[in-house]
C-alpha cells in the first residue's frame, strides 16, 4: 500500500483528489495537509507528498521531502524560473514528478503541438489561447506555458525573448517570431487551452477543453503510484505514465500461458463492484494479476434504454491445472456471488459479467465454452482494455495484433477512460 499525504487538501484540485483516492486500491490517504497544518507533523508516516497548493508552499514541502527522503508528485503551478530550478535541484536526491497538467489529453495535446510546429514550420503564427475559471490566481497557466515553450523550442528560441502577453494599444504589426499567449477568465471553466496556428489563407486550431478536475487528479494519483518506485529524478507526467504503461505490459512469449477475463457491470454500482470482482480474481491466479483501467461503453445488442457499461480486461497466470473449464466454472460462481441471477432476456442489464476471452493457446468450440471468446476481436469494450495491458496479443485465429485490430473497427462503439 503507498501511503499518500496530500497539501492543498481543503482546495478544489486537493476534493478532486480525496475523491479519486477512493478508486485506488493501491493507495491509502493517510494525512490531509491544509493552510496552516503542519507537514512536518505528518510527513513520516507517508511515502508521498502529492502537492496542488502554491508556489511558496510547494517550496516547503519540497524542501521537507527532501530532509525525509520522500517523493512527491508536483501539480502546482505558476512557480518562477529560479523557484523551477531550485526544485529542479533537488533531483539528485528524491523523485520528483513536476507537471503543469496531469490529463491524458493536455499531454497528447502537447505531443500534438509539437508534430504541428514541426510540420508546419516557420510560415505561421504562433498564439496560445487559454480560459479559466474567475479563481485562478496566476496568468497565463501552467499548460498554457508549456505550449509555449514547447513551440519556441521547435523554434529554437527562447520563449521569454519571443513570448508576446496580450495585446493593448497601438502594437503594431505582428512580428513573424512572436509566439502570442492570452488569457481568459470567467465562471467555472475547468481548464481550456488552444493552439493556433495562422498562416495567409489557412489556419490549423488544437483545442482540448476540460470539463471535470478527476482527469488531473487521476493522473497525479497515478504518477504517485509510479513515482515511489522510481530512483531520485526530476520525471514528467508522460513519462510516468509511458513508464507505468510499459510496466504493465506483457512481453510476447508470455502470451501462450495467460489467460485474459474481460469485466462488464452495468447494474448498481458498477464501478465498484469491477474493482471488486478485479480483487477476487486475483485469488484464481498464480502470480499478480495485469489490470486494465475501468472503462464506460455504449451498450452493444442490448435491450432498448439499457444503462453504460464499466468495462475492464484482467490478465491471469492459470493455477497448476487449472483448464479453460474449471475457471469457467469459477467465474460463474463469482458471478453469482455479486448477485447476478440467472439470464432471463438476453443481453438484460447485469451487476457482474465475467467472460473468458482468451486462455493461452487453447481452443474450444462448444456451446458452453468457445476459445477465444468468438466477438472478442470485433468489441472496442473489449479489445480498448486489453490494448492496454497486452497490445502486441494476438488472438488465436486472428492474423493480428490487439491494436491492429482496435485500429480497423469501425467508431459506432463509444468508449471512455474512467481512470488515467
Ligand atoms: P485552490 O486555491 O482551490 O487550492 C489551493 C489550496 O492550497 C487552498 O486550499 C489553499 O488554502 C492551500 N494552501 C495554500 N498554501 C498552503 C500551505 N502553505 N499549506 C497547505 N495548503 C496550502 O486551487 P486549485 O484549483 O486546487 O489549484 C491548486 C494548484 O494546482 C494551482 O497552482 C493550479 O494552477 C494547479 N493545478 C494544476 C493542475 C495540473 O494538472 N498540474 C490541474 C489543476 C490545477
Amino acid at each position: 500500500m503507498v501511503k499518500i499525504i496530500i497539501v492543498g487538501a481543503k482546495g478544489r484540485m486537493g476534493q478532486a483528489l480525496l475523491a479519486c483516492a477512493k478508486n485506488f486500491r493501491e493507495l491509502e490517504v493517510i494525512a490531509q495537509v491544509g493552510r496552516g497544518d503542519d507537514l512536518v507533523a505528518v510527513i513520516g508516516k507517508g511515502n508521498v507528498v502529492i502537492d496542488f497548493s502554491s508556489p511558496g508552499a510547494t517550496a516547503g514541502s519540497v524542501e521537507l521531502c527532501a530532509r525525509n527522503k520522500k517523493a512527491i508528485v508536483i501539480g502546482t503551478t505558476g512557480f518562477s524560473d529560479s523557484e523551477k530550478s531550485e526544485i529542479g535541484n533537488r533531483k539528485s536526491e528524491i523523485p520528483i514528478v513536476l507537471a503543469s497538467n496531469f490529463s491524458t489529453g493536455v499531454n497528447t495535446l502537447f505531443w500534438l503541438t509539437r508534430k504541428a510546429a514541426e510540420i508546419l514550420g516557420d510560415g505561421f503564427d504562433l498564439e496560445v489561447v487559454e480560459m479559466h475559471h474567475r479563481l485562478k490566481k496566476d496568468a497565463p497557466s501552467g499548460t498554457a506555458k508549456s505550449l509555449a515553450e514547447i513551440l519556441a523550442s521547435v523554434r529554437r528560441q527562447q520563449l521569454e525573448k519571443i513570448a508576446r502577453h496580450g495585446r493593448v494599444g497601438l502594437v503594431g504589426e505582428r512580428t513573424a517570431s512572436e509566439i502570442g499567449v492570452h488569457s481568459i477568465r470567467g465562471g467555472d471553466v475547468v481548464g481550456d487551452h488552444t493552439v493556433i496556428f495562422a498562416n495567409h489563407g489557412e489556419r490549423v486550431e488544437l483545442t482540448h477543453k476540460a470539463s471535470s478536475r478527476d482527469t488531473f487528479a487521476n493522473g497525479a494519483l497515478r504518477a504517485a503510484q509510479w513515482l515511489v518506485k522510481q530512483k531520485p529524478g526530476l520525471y514528467d507526467a508522460g513519462r510516468a505514465r509511458v513508464e507505468m504503461n510499459s510496466e504493465a505490459r506483457i512481453q510476447k512469449p508470455e502470451f501462450q500461458k495467460i489467460v485474459f477475463i474481460a469485466l462488464g457491470s452495468n447494474l448498481g454500482d458498477s464501478r465498484q463492484t469491477v474493482l471488486d470482482a478485479m480483487a477476487s480474481l486475483q485469488n484464481f491466479s498464480a502470480a499478480p494479476i495485469l489490470k486494465s483501467s475501468l472503462w464506460e461503453t455504449s451498450p452493444v445488442n442490448c435491450p432498448p434504454d439499457s444503462p453504460k457499461f464499466v468495462n475492464a480486461m484482467a490478465g491471469l497466470m492459470p493455477k497448476e491445472d487449472e483448464t479453460p473449464e474449471s475457471l469457467l466454472k469459477k467465474l460463474r460462481e463469482l458471478e453469482m456471488e455479486f448477485g447476478r441471477p440467472p439470464k432471463k432476456v438476453l443481453n438484460e442489464a447485469r451487476p457482474l459479467d465475467l467472460d473468458l476471452i482468451v486462455f493461452g493457446n487453447e481452443t474450444r468450440h462448444s456451446p458452453e465454452l468457445m476459445l477465444p471468446h468468438p466477438r472478442a476481436h470485433e468489441r472496442r469494450f473489449v479489445l480498448q482494455p486489453l490494448s492496454e495491458i497486452a497490445p502486441e496479443l494476438i488472438l488465436p485465429g486472428q492474423g493480428k495484433t490487439v491494436l491492429q485490430l482496435l485500429a480497423g473497427l469501425p467508431a459506432d462503439e463509444t468508449v471512455t477512460r474512467l481512470d488515467w
